[in-house]
């Protein structure tokens, strides 16, 4: 509906994604205390550094600055050799020092791309950018006593997070869902992150504007939509800015530069806060960090420690075990399914089964691949085909009997007149209680007809 109206009024959209996600490390970004805090007591997973209490001196987690640079070759990036960190200053109440310490100009990694699913075929969407920074506390409002107040849990305070940023190269909201899922199964496979939008460990900030149709330069404001915790919400708040900025550009007025959130309840983004620029925030390099050097021999070990990736799974799945395109791209869309797949042919290989009987139970059954063990699915499976094969025992002596109760039908069909095959087949489906696929039951019983008169010709 939204794409017809903007179309009919010539706008396109143009539209960049700025994605957090927490790493999944041991401990956070520049201290010793633990990184796992979900579900922790308020305040538990706090020490000088992470608190920003004065003289309190942070010390970079190596595995964190990995974590990214494995994400930065997996998104195709180039890995920086020489990188550092900066100060952003704000001031807000869940950021302790008054700053954050992000990184500026020299990122761990730049210039990489991710490929989507485009309107027709494959479309390229360059990455600018994927840094390292840390992320902040966590505020929660709340009445205390009849009093409304705001609670502070430092538990996240330091986490570390990977920024990645993509170029204002997508034009709808499918796009944007299908860049955030793709990155989202990258990270799951590279194993450096949950990316659970429902635990916030991702969250995803649309940036949009509309251009007219044909236009090749950048509409002159942005509108950010910040704090969208699912992708369909991001996608509503989307499909929502399209139609509000269309409107405002058709009274030939210019959207104002701001920075927005999505209200589920009323279904509309509200306006937040006009956008910081960049020297909004004063950024200087971190005095307390010196700057990072890599030589080029790490990012070629860091390539060798690679896993498989979800597009080279989804190949080698679809060669190895002649699937289709279809199958393997359900199998590998979670890594734990993909997994789950192969050990379970392994054990079908002993049973004489399939890669694609192990496919199909999979697919069709919606195996949850989390309480199911591959030897249990293939016992599953085992049971099943024996089912199956009792079934078609009952169902040919119900056709034969069907066939025998009803010579014309069976005469006119031998004679040439398709449609009394038809007849035969609903009367087999009636007798047969259960639900069967009409055309399974038409070809069981040509089958049947053709064996017989072999038999009559034979004798
Ligand atoms: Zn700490």
């Amino acid at each position: 509906m939204v794409r017809k109206d903007t179309k009919a009024m010539n706008w396109e959209p143009v539209i960049g994604l700025e994605v957090h996600i927490e790493l999944k490390t041991k401990s956070k970004m520049f201290c010793r205390c633990s990184a796992d805090y979900f579900g922790a007591e308020p305040n538990s997973h706090t020490c000088p550094i992470c608190l920003g209490l004065p003289g309190a001196l942070p010390k970079p987690n190596v595995e964190s600055i990995k974590f990214v640079q494995k994400l930065g070759l997996a998104l195709n990036c180039r890995i920086q050799l020489s990188s550092k960190f900066d100060r952003k200053n704000y001031f807000y109440p869940d950021l302790p020092k008054g700053f954050q310490i992000s990184q500026y100009d020299k990122p761990f990694s730049i210039n990489g791309h991710i490929e989507i699913k485009g309107q027709e075929n494959l479309k390229r969407i360059r990455i600018t950018r994927v840094h390292l920074e840390e992320d902040t506390g966590k505020l929660t409002h709340a009445t205390i006593n009849g009093r409304r107040v705001t609670l502070i849990d430092f538990n996240r305070s330091g986490v570390p997070l990977v920024e990645i940023v993509s170029e204002p190269e997508m034009s709808s909201s499918d796009e944007i869902k299908d860049y955030a899922q793709k990155l989202q199964q990258i990270v799951r496979y590279l194993g450096i992150s949950d990316a659970d939008m429902e635990k916030g460990s991702m969250r995803i900030e649309p940036n949009i504007s509309l251009r007219r149709v044909g236009e090749k330069a950048l509409p002159p404001y942005k509108i950010e939509l910040k704090n969208i915790n699912s992708f369909k919400f991001a996608q509503a708040a989307v499909e929502y800015e399209i139609e509000r900025q269309a409107k405002i550009l058709k009274s030939a007025k210019t959207p104002q530069q701001e920075t927005r959130g999505w209200n589920e309840i009323k279904k509309q983004t509200v306006s937040q806060r006009s956008k910081e620029l960049a020297h909004d925030y004063r950024y200087f390099p971190e005095p307390d960090l010196v700057p990072l050097s890599f030589k080029p021999q790490e990012s070629i070990k860091l390539k060798s420690e690679m896993p498989e990736l979800p597009h080279q799974k989804f190949k080698r799945l679809t060669l190895t075990y002649e699937l289709s395109q279809y199958d393997a791209q359900i199998l590998t869309r979670d890594i734990k399914v993909a997994e789950f797949f192969e050990e379970a042919v392994k054990i079908a290989k002993d049973h004489g089964l399939s890669p694609k009987e192990v496919a199909n139970k999979i697919i069709n059954k919606n195996i949850n691949v989390k309480n199911t063990l591959p030897a249990q699915l293939i016992k599953i499976l085992l049971e099943s085909k024996k089912t199956e094969e009792i079934d078609d025992n009952k169902l040919t002596a119900i056709i034969n009997s069907v066939l025998r109760e009803n010579p014309k039908a069976v005469s006119d069909f031998t004679k040439g007149k398709e449609t009394a095959i038809m007849f035969l087949a609903g009367q087999t489906l009636k007798r047969l209680k259960v639900k069967a696929d009409p055309r399974l039951v038409i070809e069981k019983i040509k089958n049947i007809l053709a064996s017989s008169r072999k038999r009559k010709i034979e004798s």
